[in-house]
């Protein structure tokens, strides 16, 4: 098949899209293409964009820093834009996380979080090696964060390289007792190193959501049987569910927090695993075979942390949760005249994330309702793009009231359409 262009995307069928927009530039909630058009941005650039897009303090920060340090060896040497937001970010977060390691995207801060727990126990000369994981989960796309993931057609092909893992099913409503007893008697079993969890909202698996309570007896199983417990909040964090991070509505800290996307405010790549000085002390010794074995060449890289910093700043200095609890409640609004349509089921909303499913037999992240909606949302000039069956709005908090209109009439003429 010859196409016009080299370029390999992710998750995209060559033999079936059409031709792929090409993006110019940016703005708010919008985007604009190579020809003008304005776009837009119904799921934040894939979850990623917070207070909108080309945010002036972030882009600033960003051309200030590339300026002065572009990249530098992390181990061994250190600058102020990673010394500052280590701090910054400590400041901000539950208090027993008090280091912070440095990554590139979602999935490295998983793999980091699974080796600093499979290290903190082989530290301690009482290794343990199976990992717990919720059923539907996802935690990125490199081969451990996949195989602490939910299997299906994404992985199927790799499958011989997955590690096994010990799977909670999903606390379903009504069921949460069921899936709470189950991670009871997983934690239970010798050999449990860690439970890895998308706390109240499990993303790529379809906006699943389960209430803060049952995040809350999760953490406390965990602690009750020594089981460190990762909250992966690389989608969940930076304000998408209501507060700061979701962890905060059940009350909990974690032993190891990810974060990503949000983290820079969604303008460039850089993640952070926390940890508590239990499992940072168990890596800290006079014992060079001790250390934490991990690393990548962009660590830390200064332009990232500048604009991370920027992103800090804002969330200290912006009304950023006034602005989310805004938008939660006119989401809540477009959810409410959207349940009514014929096709629409479950209809659910956890702050700045609704979400619905398409009524009918086509399920499945390759269910081709997805791709005929997200057809019938370019036509309109909405990037929005379906899980499966499932439709959801996740847009950065600057969205305006006339955009999230235009949004909600192009989810009632698809739901007509496809009727
Ligand atoms: C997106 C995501 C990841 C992976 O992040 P990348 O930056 O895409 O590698 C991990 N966990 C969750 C919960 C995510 O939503």
């Amino acid at each position: 098949m010859s196409r016009a262009s080299p370029v390999w995307h992710p998750f995209t069928q060559h033999g079936l899209e059409e031709p792929i927009p090409l993006v110019a530039r940016a703005e708010g909630a919008a985007i604009f293409l190579a020809d003008g058009t304005r776009v837009i941005d119904a799921i934040s650039s894939w979850w990623v964009t917070t207070h909108g897009h080309n945010h002036p303090c972030i882009t600033a920060a960003i051309a200030e820093q590339a300026h002065k340090l572009d990249q530098i060896i992390f181990a061994g040497w250190t600058h102020e834009p990673a010394e500052r937001l280590a701090r910054d970010l400590l400041a901000m977060m539950p208090a027993p996380l008090a280091h912070v390691f440095f990554s590139d995207s979602g999935s490295t801060s998983v793999e980091v979080a699974l080796k600093m727990a499979l290290g903190y126990w082989a530290n301690r000369a009482a290794p343990r090696h199976r990992i717990l994981v919720l059923e539907h989960s996802y935690h990125g796309d490199t081969i451990g964060a996949m195989s602490v993931g939910a299997r299906g057609v994404f992985n199927q092909a790799y499958a011989a390289l997955l590690f096994d893992v010990g799977t909670v099913p999903f606390p379903c409503e009504g069921h949460e007792q069921a899936s709470l007893d189950a991670l009871e008697a997983a934690c239970r079993a010798d050999n449990v190193a860690a439970f890895i969890v998308e706390p109240l909202v499990l993303g790529a698996g379809g906006m699943l959501m389960y209430p803060a309570w049952v995040l809350r007896e999760m953490r406390r199983i965990c602690a009750h049987h020594g089981v460190l417990f990762i909250a992966d909040e690389v989608m969940t964090g930076w304000g998408r569910t209501g507060t700061l991070l979701a962890c905060e509505q059940a009350g909990v800290a974690p032993d190891l927090l990810c974060l990503a996307k949000g983290l820079t405010g969604g303008s460039m790549p850089l993640a952070v695993t926390l940890a508590t000085p239990a499992i940072f002390d168990a890596h800290c010794s006079t014992d060079p075979a001790r250390q934490f074995f991990h690393s990548s060449s962009y660590t830390a890289n200064p332009i990232a942390c500048a604009a991370a910093c920027a992103n800090l700043a804002i969330w200290r200095e912006e009304p950023v949760l006034e602005r989310i609890g805004e938008l939660a409640r006119r989401e809540a609004g477009l959810l409410a005249d959207l349940s009514g349509l014929p096709g629409v089921a479950n209809p659910r909303q956890c702050g700045t994330i609704a979400a619905f499913d398409i009524a009918g037999p086509a399920s499945g992240y390759l269910a081709d309702i997805g791709l005929r909606l997200r057809r019938i949302f370019r036509e309109r000039n909405i990037l929005l793009r379906p899980l499966g069956n499932t439709v959801y709005i996740m847009p950065p908090y600057c969205i305006d009231a006339p955009d999230l209109s235009a949004i909600k009439s192009a989810a009632i003429h698809a739901m007509t359409a496809i009727a």
